[in-house]
């Protein structure tokens, strides 16, 4: 029924499949090259294959086991500069449906920037008078939240045209990189959502916002949970840019290991976490999650069989999704949808 890991499992807007030739036509003529990956526990060598070998856009990603620290990892994909040139020239035309305007996003962030601000309330973060940064904040929705909630915001990612948008809603966004963009700035809350996982060397990445919160102050993430694949879109789920397959213990001990308490985590996979105390060196880090080891066939073997679950139509998660979104598209048809909602909202909550 799918055939989630061998070919293109979403359906493309014929813009988007003439960026995605055009990517394919670059990396055959060498114009995009890529490399062999390593995890984010140095390992460089000692990989199992899995039977993830294309993302959901067919592009060839192939997904590997570190046998040192068992993370799920990229193992083959753009080399620096060609990662920096996607980026800039590819990523939105392949990645972004024609419905995905700046306003859709910003809209979108708006709704997720609220959740953010409610997941920190849960664990007694404030956000009135603070300052937030959120680094890749595209058009800036989250910060919209956060403006409103009463926060000094700001934000830094590098598409004109989304961050335009935010600008226009007096957002300040800069662009380039947080550590040039805001040097000698530190803050109390940085959020990072849905950016970790694209980025090659994580730790350092870390290890330089990790300078910028200041103490007693905040940091929030969200990443892509690999151990909700069973629950997930699975696929959509598997991107070539997406280089780390996080999961809650693997991502709580890096932030605890950079000095951070972690106070709210989960499979999702959102964490809310603490400056408190000083962090360990890389190195040190990186030898330590050799000890999640441990989990290696545990994780092996849940990719493996929800994939051949997936594509053998036994998910039952699909189904549900499909109902929804049919009963969804019924309601719609026959205006009725507004009227659901709200009794759901005044009744059932
Ligand atoms: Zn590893």
């Amino acid at each position: 029924m799918f055939n989630i890991g061998k070919e293109c499992t979403v359906d493309l807007d014929p813009s988007q499949f003439k960026s995605l030739q055009e990517y394919n036509n670059k990396i055959e003529s060498g114009k995009l090259t890529c490399e062999q990956k390593a995890c984010i526990c140095g390992n460089k060598s000692k990989f199992r294959s899995t039977s993830v070998t294309y993302d959901r856009y067919g592009i060839y990603s192939p997904i590997v086991q570190c046998l040192e620290c068992s993370l799920l990892i990229v193992g083959e994909y753009l080399d620096e500069e060609s990662l920096i040139n996607f980026y800039i020239n590819d990523y939105r035309p392949i990645y972004s449906e024609s419905y995905r305007t700046p306003k859709y996003i910003f809209e979108c962030q708006v709704n997720q920037g609220h959740n953010f601000i409610k997941t920190l309330k849960d664990v007694n973060i404030t956000t009135s008078g603070k300052t937030v940064l959120e680094v890749g904040c595209g058009p800036g929705g989250i910060l919209e939240s956060f403006k409103r909630s009463g926060a000094n915001v700001f934000g830094c990612d590098f598409d004109e045209d989304f961050m335009n948008y935010g600008r226009k809603h007096s957002i300040d966004i800069r662009t380039g990189q947080f550590d040039s963009t805001f040097e000698h700035t530190s803050f109390d809350i940085i959020v990072l959502s849905h950016l970790l996982e694209h980025i090659d060397k994580p730790l350092d990445f870390l290890s330089k916002i990790k300078k910028q919160i200041n103490p007693g102050g905040t940091l929030l993430i969200e990443v892509p949970g690999i151990l909700e694949l069973h629950k997930g879109v699975m696929e959509r789920y598997f991107q070539g840019v997406h280089l780390y397959n996080f999961y809650g213990d693997y991502l709580r001990f890096i932030l605890e290991s950079f000095g951070f308490d972690v106070l709210y985590i989960d499979e999702s996979l959102r964490a809310v976490c603490q400056n408190n105390r000083g962090a360990n060196s890389i190195e040190e880090i990186q030898n330590k999650l050799k000890e999640f080891g441990k989990n290696i066939d545990s994780h092996y073997l849940y990719l493996e069989n929800e994939v051949r679950k997936y594509n053998s139509g036994l998910n039952f998660y699909f189904y549900k999704r499909q109902l929804i979104n049919k009963t969804k598209a019924l309601l719609e048809s026959l205006k009725l949808k507004s009227f659901v909602k709200y009794i759901y909202k005044k009744v059932l909550k």
